[in-house]
């Protein structure tokens, strides 16, 4: 059984999940329709990612004998001004997922919830990884900058991505 503060902080964490799905589906649609659909795949993946984070959280709930609380979501933004304001704005909402992360690990350190404390090492991890790539692709695009053509191969590389981030590429690929 988890105390009610910690049950309410996965709650609310679940949200933050569940809403960087919503937002990287976002950002999915508007790189499709800026004809760059190797993005589009790799954010759509990216979506499918968080989304899998939100129902860890939703059966963490369940398993510990939480109440699950589906909050509203809010809507993600629609427009954004370039490809690289998609990466550079994604790499700053990790890096904010990376901070409630750490605030819900702490909380279930001071409540003595251990179960939960072990179970938020795989988070603490996963966002070593999420800050690193969103960042590099950030960077990359900023190389890139005007560059037509190496936009175009960046999109052709990203489109590699199959099924998520951990996948192995695909064979002669
Ligand atoms: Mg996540």
């Amino acid at each position: 059984m988890m105390s009610s503060k910690v049950q309410d902080a996965f709650n609310e964490q679940m949200k933050h999940e569940f809403y960087s799905s919503y937002l990287y589906l976002s950002m999915s649609a508007y790189l499709d329709a800026a004809n760059l659909p190797g993005l589009a795949a790799w954010m759509r993946a990216q979506a499918r990612e968080e989304a899998e984070h939100a129902m860890k959280i939703f059966d963490h709930l369940l398993d510990r004998g939480g109440k699950v609380q589906l909050h509203p979501i809010g809507g993600p933004p629609a427009q954004f001004a370039t490809p690289r304001e998609v990466f550079d704005q994604a790499h700053r909402h990790e890096k904010e997922v990376t901070a409630s992360i750490n605030g819900l690990y702490g909380l279930a350190v001071d409540e003595r919830d251990f179960a939960s404390r072990v179970f938020l090492d795989w988070f603490v991890q996963e966002q070593v990884e999420e800050e690193k790539t969103s960042g590099l692709l950030a960077e990359q695009l900023r190389m890139v900058g005007d560059d037509r053509p190496g936009l175009l191969m960046l999109d052709r590389e990203l489109g590699q991505r199959r099924g998520g981030a951990s996948a192995p590429p695909p064979a002669g690929g």
